[in-house]
């Protein structure tokens, strides 16, 4: 089967063009023919090396969208022809982190392209509970850009941000694929949403999502003006992927009792506290990883009604997985990079 794989971790040239074969289907998985894969910063920072267990050669990707291709003995839940999604928030089922329905804390919690092989290729499997029926609603390329900045930025507004009606919320990069989907899932919830953006096609993208105060970070504090707009109280919620080079920044942004829910740190990790700042205005720094199946289920009912909307910025062919790479490790996208498979 044909593949871009890495047999070693490192830079953009370990992606390499493999043969590799084919994943074996027990009775309860199915196999899936891949039409499009999205591509998430979490695919580099694999690639870079995690400090986690991966099999080699190891394929990314983990929004894996396509055609039901095969089924093992005992699916009936699904046919062939299907036109399908993998979950890329995979529980065991049968613990008690599931049961609970917190499957992030599942022990066995799998991340298809990361704890497992993924879909930058031509072929990927799943168990059939992890399978999930598509409708006509979008096309393959607009379902694979969809699942994780979805799902990632819905458990960060609401489980994590207990966002109400009428908040302020701040979300970091406007342009970001995390940052696109969370200025759509404020503004639904019936938040004024604030968000940045370094340039001008990036700030058009954000007021056509429905950015209600879009600042441009290169010539303006984003405190200075989320302070002016909010009559010096600040935002409820601020939704953060950025780290570093913006903490200090973001931590100024919040009102009393606000919540800042961080899912990533694509500038570094390691960051200041001053706890004096925590305790005298009741600040919860809160981490968000992906989240529940329940909570993926909520957004791919929203996508198909068409409440929400993936926001492709575009498209590789399978081919250019190393250009893709590169083109997100630069930053120059306005949404989603998505890759198709032939
Ligand atoms: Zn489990």
């Amino acid at each position: 089967m044909y593949a871009i794989a890495f047999a070693r971790t490192g830079g953009i040239d370990v992606l390499e063009p493999m043969d590799l074969p084919l994943p074996e289907v027990g009775p309860g998985d199915v196999l899936v023919r891949v039409l499009a894969c999205g591509l998430n910063h979490l695919d580099l920072w694999v690639r870079q090396g995690l400090p986690i267990q991966i099999p080699m050669p190891h394929i990314g990707g983990c929004e894996i969208v396509g055609e039901v291709a095969e089924i093992g003995s005992s699916v009936t839940s699904i046919a062939p022809g299907q036109r399908v999604m993998i979950a890329p928030n995979q529980g065991c089922g049968h613990c008690r982190e599931c049961h609970r329905g917190n499957d992030p804390a599942c022990p066995e919690f799998s991340i298809p392209g990361e704890h497992a092989q993924g879909g930058f290729c031509r072929f990927a499997k799943a168990p059939a509970r992890h399978i999930i029926p598509l409708s006509e609603s979008w096309s393959p390329v607009e379902w694979a850009a969809a699942p994780l900045t979805f799902l990632t930025a819905w458990s960060m507004l609401h489980r994590h941000g207990r966002i109400q009606p009428g908040d302020d919320v701040l979300v970091q990069g406007a342009a970001s694929g995390v940052g696109s989907a969370a200025i759509q899932i404020a503004r639904l919830a019936g938040a004024r949403v604030f968000t940045t953006a370094g340039n001008a096609a990036k700030q058009q993208l954000a007021r056509d999502l429905g950015a209600d105060i879009v600042i441009d970070y290169n010539q303006h504090s984003v405190a200075d003006v989320v302070k002016k707009e909010t009559q010096g109280r600040g935002v409820d919620i601020v939704v953060e992927h950025v780290g570093k080079s913006v903490w200090k920044d973001m931590l100024k942004c919040l009102a009393h009792g606000g919540r800042l829910v961080t899912c990533g740190a694509t500038t570094g990790p390691k960051v200041e506290i001053d706890l004096r700042f925590f305790f005298t205005r009741e600040i919860e720094v809160v981490g968000a990883f992906m989240g529940t199946r329940g909570e993926l289920d909520q957004v791919l009912k929203l996508l198909d009604r068409k409440l929400l909307h993936p926001v492709v910025d575009r498209t590789f062919p399978l081919a250019q997985l190393r250009e893709a790479h590169q083109y997100l490790e630069d930053r120059k996208q306005l949404g989603k990079v998505v890759i198709e498979v032939p």
